[in-house]
């Protein structure tokens, strides 16, 4: 079944605040096989809400609204409901003896005003909510249903675990979803699409979404049935194809970070990994240590920023950095193995490149970057151009390098 969510306040339409309850609520449907297929937020406005709600009753049969259920002027989704569906708003002298019995018991005096929220649309049900004065309400309509729950999550949370949840799962027909999730390093978001689309788009379910951030990217998929056993079927078989089609570039299938996969995977050979950082500058040692127990397999590294702290730290030879320059293949080798001579480590694995916006060698391109590794076997450099912006070359260099490790430890 298909759902639809409306967060109602205007202040959802601020910079200062964000609508969580639609969240929370998404991972609940999803979790009885409902699909959310559109979410909206709605200022404190009744005509606006009154449209929103019966656009999306069109849409989908189950609608739920959040917010909007206080005592004040603004909140106005009794008023919008009963507006979308024709109704009238029924006042319950039960809910008001509930609202003033609750007012009675925290020893304050009830404002005339929260006798608004004892307002029902007509033919609703009322979900009682312990933890404050507005109901939530359940109606039942010929083609679907609407549930009001109040703004305040911790309202809105047990309200719809102990109210909602029976009554859904009384009118839902049986459905599960099942999940798989891959993260791939070493590949744009275009090229891995190019590649898994023409297997991925025969499926309607399972729904397959590509989401991509610096160097990483990952692969969603969800599928749908009317048993558990058939939404796993389905999930697995689309998620096999895609694997056998991506093989090596996808480093985990259970959320793991790079990190933490490297990770696992030096520890598990008893061996360990060094840095040498130039315009990355400790993100990538921060970024391997936050793996936990990375004490285990990360000896250290080196920052060395500037020129002479190549010489003076590394003790890379002086001409040799004057000759070819510090981005330079030569530089990412000599660092790479010096740190991993200085240490002691397994691999040392190191960066020199130009984030930008200014470049230290005249006519080279921001985003250039060489990363080196040093092996038991040999050291060697890759160049790399990332895409610009400081921040992003830095993050892309960092996984980057994260991922020409775990290649190699997956190789050897
Ligand atoms: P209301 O029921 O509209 O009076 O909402 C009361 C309070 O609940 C708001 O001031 C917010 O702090 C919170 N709230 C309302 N809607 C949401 C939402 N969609 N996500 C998270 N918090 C919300
Ligand atoms: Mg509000």
């Amino acid at each position: 079944m298909n759902a639809e969510i409306i967060a109602v306040g205007s202040e959802l339409l601020t910079p200062a605040r964000i609508d969580t309850n639609s969240l929370w609520l998404t991972a609940k449907l999803n979790g009885l096989g409902v699909e959310v297929i559109r979410k909206t937020v709605v200022g404190d406005e009744r005509n606006l809400l009154a449209e929103a709600a019966a656009a999306a009753l069109n849409r989908a049969p189950l609608l739920l609204i959040t917010g909007g259920l206080g005592p004040t002027e603004d909140d106005v989704t009794r008023e919008a409901v009963a507006q979308a569906l024709k109704r009238r708003l029924l006042f319950s002298e039960e809910i008001l003896k509930g609202i003033e019995e609750r007012f009675r018991r925290l020893g304050r005096k009830m404002a005339p005003n929260n006798r608004r929220q004892a307002f029902l649309v007509e033919g609703a049900m009322p979900l009682p909510n312990p933890h404050g004065t507005a109901p939530g309400q359940w109606l039942d309509l010929p083609g679907g249903m609407i549930v009001l729950l109040p703004g305040p999550p911790r309202e809105l949370e047990p309200m719809f675990e102990n109210h909602c949840l029976p009554l859904l799962r009384e009118r839902l027909p049986q459905a599960f979803i099942r999940t798989r999730f891959f993260r791939v390093a070493g590949m744009g978001e275009s090229d891995l699409d190019n590649r898994i689309a023409p297997i991925y788009k025969p499926y309607g379910n399972p729904v397959t979404t590509i989401l991509a951030a610096e160097g990483d990217v990952q692969i969603h998929l969800r599928a749908r049935g009317a048993t558990e056993q058939e939404a796993e079927a389905l999930a697995e078989e689309l998620g096999a194809k895609i694997l056998a089609e991506l093989g090596d570039s996808v480093y985990s299938t259970d959320g793991t970070p790079l990190e933490a996969v490297v990770g696992r995977a030096v520890l598990a050979r008893g061996e360990t990994v060094a840095v040498a950082e130039s315009c990355t500058a400790g993100l990538l040692a921060a970024r391997l240590t936050e793996a936990p127990g990375a004490s285990g397999w990360f000896a250290g590294g080196f920052v060395v920023y500037g020129e002479t702290m190549k010489t003076k730290l590394l003790g890379l030879d002086e001409a040799l950095v004057k000759q070819h320059g510090v981005v330079s293949e030569a530089v990412a080798v000599a660092m790479a193995e010096s740190a991993r001579d200085r240490t002691g480590a397994t691999y040392a694995l190191s960066i020199t490149g130009e984030a930008g916006p200014e470049v230290s060698t005249p006519g080279m391109e921001p985003g250039t970057v060489w990363i080196g590794l040093a092996a038991p076997s040999e050291a060697s450099a890759r160049l790399y151009r990332f895409p610009t912006g400081r921040e992003r070359v830095r993050r892309y260099a960092v996984q980057t390098a994260l991922h020409l490790l775990w290649r190699k430890l997956k190789a050897s």
